[in-house]
């Protein structure tokens, strides 16, 4: 390698330089995990060669060469990882690994900064993994050449891990990566080849490359010592390197799944389950699968990077986040690996693959059929997986039409008749419905205290109907179109009429509705009068038992809280009024009723009352405050106050 031009001085974007503090400054627990980071990247970047000189065979290089190597130098106080693989060219060492930051550094700098020691495992599942070689060293040097580029078309990257690094052009023979740590004085202990050693077969164990590093002299026997001339030094394989997927079940240990697991979720904790098949038969491959114990951080974010791995007879080919997995099951990680695809799979090849089709199809079922397990037989399990990935799995509803009935039956609940915590069934729920109960129902609105403090609620309170209260956002959704569930329909307590056989009407309570509606038939036609344009009607309650109003979209409408979640993600909503219905036994409405002053004050104070109380934010609150003040004063000094506008 020659030097042939000068460096040139970049600065790193801000984002990177936070990142790049925090590694440098912080106290971390596992920093040998940086070494992980290289090993993966090192071996990324091999599988990416191998899979382009499928399509371009000027790129194919023999297996042997494309081995991972670790090399220490205890006199210059370097560790130094190399790959053959594809290489970067200026402007992606430039984009991967300097100026523009990548979606994880933001995640990253908010989780991992403050004063407390940090657990350095968590760094790889921000995608940020190669900045932690700045917990350990305070230069390092990343020596590339992209694959299928002349041999001048090298570049060196280097940095002390402070606001800047440099790139100069380097000559280099062959294509692939190397990267060398020169490591603080603190950290001796990654000069020590038997600390090396174990650190990767700890983490790097399944990494399908060898990875080699070279025999100790004291190692080696004294034939080889003779043989061994100038660089050509034994070399050890220090990694198992075999698939642990492909191995039988009964030979891999409890440990040996976990370690894969923590390898390709990141996540120290153990898994919450464990489902490895083989599958035999018209189509073979082997899927191994984990459901995590705790939501990973991208778990709500649209450029999530991790999800399923694809290999074909053990070659990585791809890391997929839609076509082996629908997004509902999206925190699922794990592999499938196919005897019977082409090795060059294109991402739109998978789209339209019925082999693929197949293999996500039944790996849902397996995922599905475990989760089910769960909830019978390991309620407390399966409570960590609601509370972690329900808001997820409830999408499933509606991204899955082929299995709405196991994933409703999966489903849980908050209700009235249980804390806010979601774990009523709806198959529970069933099962507790007096007789006389038709349907399910439910309350959605923004937060449990919203639902939970609902007037829509008051009626079914009293007559000891269970309500399910509803306030994830996607809740709507699922509501739309989970219409029935074991033949009874799902029905919202704020829409449509209600049934009052269920709610215990007999023939004289209708007599004495009818009484009622005729007896506050005046003050309903003044109020929609005044009311005009926000309401489509004013009508008798038979929901309310202690508010004095409330608002009910019509059977058809999409509800208030609907509207409200489409405006705030700036869609627009068709805006259909609601009904405002008002509460007979309530003193303010029998005195409405008999006194008609300041009426218009009123009936406005009573709609805004009535959209607050179901969580709705009130388009002019200074108005609100301005009319509850003047009729407060009225009440107070038993003067009418000037009517306002
Ligand atoms: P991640 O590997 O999770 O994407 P990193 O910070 O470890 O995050 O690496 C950033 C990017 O730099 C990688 O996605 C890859 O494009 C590039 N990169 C890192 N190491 C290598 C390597 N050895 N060979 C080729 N590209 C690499």
């Amino acid at each position: 390698m020659t030097k042939s031009a000068t460096a040139e001085s970049f600065t790193f974007e801000t984002e990177v330089q936070q990142l790049l503090h925090l590694m440098v400054h912080s106290l971390y627990t596992h920093k040998e995990v940086f070494l992980r980071e290289l090993i993966s990247n090192a071996s990324d970047a091999t599988d990416r060669l191998r899979f382009a000189a499928l399509t371009d065979s000027s790129l194919a290089a023999n297996g042997d060469e494309l081995a991972i190597t670790v090399e220490i130098d205890k006199d210059n106080k370097t560790l130094t990882v190399s790959d053959r693989g594809i290489g970067m060219s200026r402007d992606e060492v430039i984009d991967n690994i300097g100026t523009i930051a990548r979606s994880g550094t933001k995640h990253f700098v908010s989780a991992l900064s403050g004063e407390q020691a940090k657990d350095a495992n968590l760094i790889g599942q921000f995608g940020v993994g190669f900045y932690s070689v700045f917990m350990v060293a305070d230069r390092v040097t990343l020596d590339t050449r992209k694959a299928g580029e002349p041999d001048d078309a090298g570049v060196r990257w280097a940095s002390a891990g402070t606001g800047e690094y440099s790139l100069e052009p380097i000559t280099q023979a062959h294509s692939g990566t190397s990267v060398t740590l020169h490591l603080r004085d603190s950290e001796s202990e990654f000069l020590e080849n038997f600390r090396v050693r174990h650190i990767i077969s700890k983490y790097s164990d399944h990494v399908s490359l060898p990875i080699r590093m070279p025999r100790e002299a004291e190692e080696r026997t004294d034939s080889e010592k003779t043989e061994a001339t100038g660089d050509e030094a034994a070399w050890d394989v220090v990694n198992k390197g075999s698939a642990l997927w492909s191995r039988p079940k009964n030979e891999i240990s409890d440990e040996e799944y976990q370690d894969l697991y923590s390898s390709l979720s990141y996540d120290p904790e153990p898994p919450l389950a464990t489902l490895h098949n083989r599958v035999e038969g018209k189509q073979e491959y082997v899927s191994l699968l984990f459901i995590p114990s705790k939501a990973p951080f991208d778990l709500w974010d649209r450029d999530r990077q991790h999800g399923v791995k694809l290999y074909v007879r053990r070659i990585f080919i791809m890391d997929d986040t839609k076509h082996l997995m629908p997004a509902y099951l999206r925190f699922v990680r794990g592999i499938i690996d196919s005897a019977d695809l082409p090795l060059n799979v294109s991402r739109e090849f998978l789209q339209h693959n019925k082999d693929i089709d197949r293999i996500r199809a039944a790996s849902v079922k397996k995922i599905l059929a475990e989760i089910k397990r769960m909830a019978q037989q390991d309620s407390e399990k399966f409570q960590t997986f609601w509370t972690e990935f329900g808001k997820a799995f409830k999408e499933g509803i509606v991204e899955d039409a082929d299995n709405r009935q196991s994933i409703s039956e999966l489903l849980r609940f908050a209700t009235t008749q249980e804390g806010p915590e979601q774990t009523v069934a709806l198959d529970t729920y069933v099962k507790r419905m007096p007789m006389k109960q038709k349907a399910i129902y439910y309350i959605t609105a923004e937060s449990h205290a919203a639902a939970a403090s609902s007037p829509h609620l008051e009626v079914f309170r009293k007559h000891d109907i269970e309500v399910l209260l509803l306030s994830d956002p996607i809740d709507e959704w699922l509501v739309s179109q989970l219409t029935e569930f074991a033949d009874k329909p799902l029905k919202s307590v704020a829409k449509g009429a209600l049934d009052l056989d269920e709610l215990g009407s007999d023939s004289s309570s209708e007599k004495k509705h009818k009484d009622t509606a005729e007896e506050f038939g005046d003050l309903a036609t003044k109020l929609k009068e005044i009311l005009d344009g926000k309401v489509k009607d004013v009508r008798i309650s038979r929901r309310l038992t202690d508010s004095p109003a409330c608002l009910v979209a019509d059977e058809h409408d999409l509800g208030g809280n609907l509207e409200r979640i489409l405006q705030a993600v700036g869609q627009d909503a068709p805006g259909a009024k609601p009904i405002l219905e008002i509460n007979p036994d309530h003193p303010l409405i029998r005195k409405l009723s008999a006194d008609h002053a300041q009426l218009s004050d009123w009936a406005l104070v009573l709609f805004d009352q009535a959209a607050l109380s179901e969580g709705a934010r009130l388009s002019e609150p200074a108005e609100f405050v301005r009319r509850m003040n003047t009729l407060l004063v009225a009440a107070g000094t038993g003067e009418p106050a000037a009517e306002s506008s």
